[in-house]
């Protein structure tokens, strides 16, 4: 048996409290037959330039490096909100998932069948959603260069970011997601900027290039973006696999998790070629933040897509899914996803109850 080593990073606000509910399921599995782990933790964003001075301290991204998995909970917060933007808690996950080369994000959005009525939109349009988002995540305009605020002659100042796209970055995240479109539904929509924006006309090419000399069996569509944003609303039913740009695609995973009843439910899986980092797509709600109110579940169903994705263990995420399945069955909520009848919790007596759930079914 394998031991694999975790890095937990805990990162500001809810970060610290989602990530310690997660922590309880991971010891679980570290217990389970079959799975040997060893975790460590680490400083990243606005904790670690208070005690560091930077918000991704070099010996962080060794750590990292050398872990099977890293769990991630949140970076950032208003009172780093006055620091230069190198020095900004957010620079630090901008940083790690590029010092990584964490390329490929997939962000599934999927309704828990409890929740359908913790939607804003009808039951009768989010039901049975299954959307896998695929966002490119180490190039695009988040990266791209010249980059800046320039005073020009005349004293006006002018913002400008770049947006590029190499062949091999648009390849590689394209294939990653005719992979995961394979291993569900067989649809991939492609979603660009193409009647606009050059790059993304290029973006298109290569997609389609790459979809009909390997992946013929995967039935290729392409929407613009400002459509798909419209689409997602209207009929997301319609979406299987979405790829789509570093940009785009953090807006778009955005909104289809509003489909699912909240932000707070959302995992994510971040994947390069040797390392892969686990996230709840939520930012560090400062607004919630030591109150013991945040939604521990994204962060929990990140951990089930590290099974999936790090530990070769599909069997305990399922486990873990189904747990919180139950627990949401129950009647159970945070404030987040409260519903009228449901029995509203806190963030401690939700990982609490994912626990039971899980030991209940041994
Ligand atoms: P946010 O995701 O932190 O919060 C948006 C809204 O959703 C807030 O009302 C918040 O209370 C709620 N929310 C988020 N997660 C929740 C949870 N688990 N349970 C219950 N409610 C939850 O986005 P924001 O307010 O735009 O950003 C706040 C800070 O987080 C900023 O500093 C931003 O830069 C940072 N941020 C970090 C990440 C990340 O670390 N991956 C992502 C987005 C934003």
């Amino acid at each position: 048996m394998n031991n694999k080593k975790i890095l937990i990073l805990p990162g500001d606000g809810i970060g610290r409290e989602i990530v310690a509910e997660a922590v309880k399921v991971l010891h679980w599995l570290g217990q389970r037959p079959g799975l040997d782990l060893t975790f460590e933790e680490a400083l990243i964003g606005g904790s670690a330039y208070d005690a560091m001075g930077t918000p991704l301290p070099d010996e962080t991204v060794a750590r990292a490096k050398s872990a099977d998995a890293v769990l991630l909970g949140a970076v950032g917060g208003p009172k780093w909100d006055s620091l230069a933007f190198s020095l900004r808690p957010e620079r630090g996950l901008l940083g790690i998932r590029k010092a990584l080369d964490l390329y490929c994000n997939l962000r599934p959005a999927q309704v828990f069948a409890p929740l359908l009525d913790a939607s804003p939109l009808k039951r009768e349009v989010v039901e049975g959603i299954d959307i896998m988002v695929v966002r490119e995540l180490s190039s695009g305009i988040y990266f791209g260069t010249p980059r800046g605020v320039e005073t020009l002659p005349d004293g006006r100042r002018r913002g400008f970011n770049t947006l590029t796209y190499s062949t091999d970055e648009i390849e590689r995240v394209a294939r990653r997601a005719f992979e995961a479109a394979r291993r569900r539904r067989h649809k991939l929509c492609s979603v660009d900027k193409a009647n606009v924006l050059e790059s993304t006309a290029l973006w298109r090419e290569v997609v389609s290039d790459l979809g009909a000399r390997e992946y013929p069996d995967v039935a290729l569509s392409h929407m613009y973006v400002d459509n798909a944003a419209m689409q997602l609303l209207r009929h997301p039913r319609q979406f299987d696999c979405i790829v789509t740009t570093n940009m785009f695609g953090d807006i778009l995973s955005d909104e289809a998790s509003m489909l699912t009843g909240s932000i707070g439910m959302l995992p994510s899986a971040s994947l390069g070629d040797h390392n892969a980092l686990y996230e709840p797509i939520h930012g560090s709600a400062p607004d919630i933040a030591g109150k013991g109110v945040a939604n521990p579940l994204a962060t929990i169903l990140s951990v089930a897509m590290m099974l999936r994705y790090s530990l070769s263990a599909p069997g305990e995420a399922e486990r873990i899914e189904q747990a919180v399945n139950r627990v949401l069955a129950k009647g159970l909520r945070t404030a987040d996803i409260m519903q009228p009848g449901a029995t509203q919790v806190g963030t401690v007596a939700m990982g609490d109850a994912v626990m039971q759930a899980l030991d209940e079914e041994n």
